[in-house]
């Protein structure tokens, strides 16, 4: 590990009652996820895991934006750092080609992803602003969504020759055609056309949202804690038994395949669309532009 007395934190943690609030804390880069923001949030969920007062963890953002995605290219974006690693596999850092993306990214994403979605405590992700391809990865890993009105939804990356982001369960959530609409496209949706998709549970004016999520996840930690763990289980045992699990898995898999791809044929991961190209695409698809 990275020395850990000049290691940044992007991840605020605090306990109000019985509920975890976890804080992505690196607002002026619009909460972009390095591996650094990634691994103090698995460090939270585990510490509120850990912690028997806790009955429900509710995820939040700090600034104007839940999350912007993946970090694409600030100097704080760590690829080449080692970290601790949430799965037995090799040390991507240490490979080369296909094998290190692929190692990288199923412990990093869809490994950390899983992890999160499988926490036995109930989740709300309260969001606003931009909810942006790997910002719905943060989103989605939570049991219950919670919006504000101006929050906004978006996977544009298959301008990156990509079919999803790497824990893709908006897909699967979605109806199909909305679905593909929402990948093709790339174009934001709102939090009230995802809230009428049912993908989201709550859309509340910006100044009510934390209030309307505290409400929220300070009622459910009134229940049983194992009455909890039983139903989150049973919830993500039925979504598993209707295909979720392994439809992610074959999207990661072409996900990877599209790297490899655009490795061969441009000598980039994601076509070299860099930060500047997406937010500039974003914006125009955003009418914005
Ligand atoms: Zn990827």
């Amino acid at each position: 590990m990275a020395d850990s007395a000049a290691e940044p934190v992007f991840i605020e943690y605090e306990t109000r009652g019985a509920v975890a609030w976890v804080w992505l804390n690196r607002p002026s880069s619009s909460n972009a996820q390095n591996y650094r923001l990634l691994d103090q949030l698995d460090a939270a969920f585990r510490r509120a895991t850990d912690d028997d007062a806790v009955r429900v963890v509710v995820l939040a953002a700090r600034g104007k934006h839940f999350s912007a995605g993946h970090d694409m290219g600030t100097p704080e974006k760590d690829l080449h750092l080692p970290r601790a690693r949430s799965l037995l596999w090799d040390d991507p850092l240490t490979k080369e080609g296909a094998e290190k993306q692929y190692t990288v990214e199923q412990d990093v994403y869809l490994g950390l992803c899983r992890r999160w979605a499988e926490m036995n405590k109930p989740s709300i992700a309260m969001v606003q602003g931009a909810c942006v391809a790997g910002g719905l990865m943060l989103a989605m890993v939570c049991d219950m969504i919670v919006a504000s009105d101006d929050a906004f939804f978006q996977d544009p990356v298959v301008r990156m020759g990509v079919p999803g982001v790497e824990y893709t369960a908006h897909l699967w959530e979605l109806p199909t055609r909305i679905a593909r609409e929402f990948l093709y496209l790339g174009q934001r949706f709102s939090a009230q056309r995802f809230y009428d998709f049912g993908v989201i549970n709550r859309v509340v004016p910006r100044d009510k949202l934390e209030e309307e999520t505290a409400a929220i996840a300070d009622e459910i930690a009134t229940r049983p804690r194992f009455g909890l763990t039983l139903t989150k289980q049973a919830m993500n045992f039925i979504e598993n038994m209707q295909g979720k699990r392994a439809s992610m898995d074959a999207i990661f898999h072409m996900h990877h395949l599209a790297h490899a791809h655009n490795q061969l044929t441009t000598g980039n991961l994601v076509g070299g669309m860099g930060a500047k190209d997406m937010a500039k695409a974003n914006k125009k698809a955003a009418g914005e532009g």
